[in-house]
């Protein structure tokens, strides 16, 4: 096969600023050591890209969701280094995790059950302190499996961290009396925004993943993290468009003057929805170039008055500070990481 031409778009990760973030994070958990979550291949930037990074930065918790994330984190990391978040939930994920090494995180009497009777060995247990999402409620610990597991980080997750809401002390005592419960060698509790809320929510293991990846879920945590994610694409073509001619899917922007305007190489499958229509602008230098219209499927129309030197195959940055695009787009900070395409990612420099 010949070689590919170049890509017209590309993801921007800037490793430094992450590896700053975990640091940043991991010194703002004090006593607690960072783990990070890497799920969601990172939440979009790449298992290739940011696992060495947080590896080499020292982080040594690595947590995914799926049984079929682990293989392209342990190509980085030693599995045992991984924990599994979903659990088992069949003996075929129990036995590929006790040969794999990867750890599971207990969410139910019938995942501990089922564990015991792979094997069993370590393993995480997750305690539901009232997310009512996963892991097992309070009341539940006393099962004979459940006392029998060799738990080495016993864990809950927090609704509301990136919140002011009195459920985070409800939750906190919730999990703390769990910890009189069952045995367990270290306790976890706080994800991104739960770093913010204090050493109360530290324990031994903190688990950031947003805010790793630039996301900002509480003010507190605004002056530590850096952005990492970068959106750029080229312009495919220029064309002047007079007054009263309209742009893009279902004519949904009608020039009110003669204009000159750019086709940037982005689209839906690139991540970037149609929640962007009318409020998003790409830059180019210092120039503020607006979204014109919908995002017609892999286009989006730019206006170029600002910047009348642009030119068919120059490129354009979309900003991509969570914060500021969450407003704009009406996605949350998660939202916009995740969805970011394959096809953008496999057009990184
Ligand atoms: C995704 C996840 C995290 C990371 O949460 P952020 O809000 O992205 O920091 C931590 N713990 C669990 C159990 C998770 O599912």
């Amino acid at each position: 096969m010949p070689d590919k031409p170049s890509s017209t778009l590309r993801l921007t990760v800037d490793t430094d600023a992450l590896a700053a973030n975990w640091r940043a994070l991991d010194a703002m958990s004090g006593a607690a050591k960072a783990g990070a979550a890497v799920k969601a291949d990172c939440y979009g930037l790449g298992v290739d890209t940011c696992v060495p990074v947080l590896r080499d930065a020292g982080c040594q918790h690595f947590f995914v969701a799926h049984w079929s994330e682990v293989e392209a984190v342990a190509h980085h990391i030693p599995a045992s280094q991984i924990a599994v978040l979903h659990g088992v939930l069949t003996s075929e994920d129990a036995d590929y995790a006790q040969q794999i090494g990867a750890v599971p995180v207990i969410n139910s009497v019938e995942q501990a059950e089922r564990w015991q009777a792979s094997g069993g060995g370590r393993c995480h247990l997750m305690v539901d302190s009232g997310i009512n999402r996963l892991g097992l409620s309070p009341s539940e610990l006393g099962d004979a499996n459940v006392q029998a597991l060799e738990v080495d980080v016993l864990m809950s997750h927090l609704a509301c961290a990136d919140e002011d809401s009195p459920m985070n002390a409800r939750q906190l005592e919730v999990f703390k009396q769990t910890r009189q419960q069952v045995a367990h060698r270290s306790a976890s509790l706080a994800n991104s925004a739960g770093i913010a809320l204090g050493s109360d929510y530290h324990f031994n293991l903190t688990r950031p993943g947003l805010a790793l990846y630039g996301g900002v879920p509480r003010t507190e945590l605004s002056g530590a993290i850096t952005p990492v994610a970068g959106v750029e694409a080229a312009i495919l073509q220029t064309r002047t468009i007079c007054a009263g001619e309209t742009v893009g899917y279902n004519a949904r922007f009608t020039a009110d003057r003669d204009m000159r305007i750019g086709v940037v190489s982005l689209g839906y499958a690139d991540g970037i929805l149609r929640s962007w229509r009318g409020q998003g602008a790409f830059t180019f230098g210092d120039k503020h170039l607006p979204m014109l219209g919908t995002v017609s499927m892999d286009m989006i129309v730019a206006d170029l008055t600002e910047a009348p030197e642009v030119r068919e195959g120059n490129w354009v940055t979309l900003p991509y500070n969570l914060q500021n695009a969450a407003q704009q787009s009406g996605l949350s900070q998660y939202e916009l990481l995740t969805v970011l395409g394959t096809r953008l990612r496999s057009g990184n420099a």
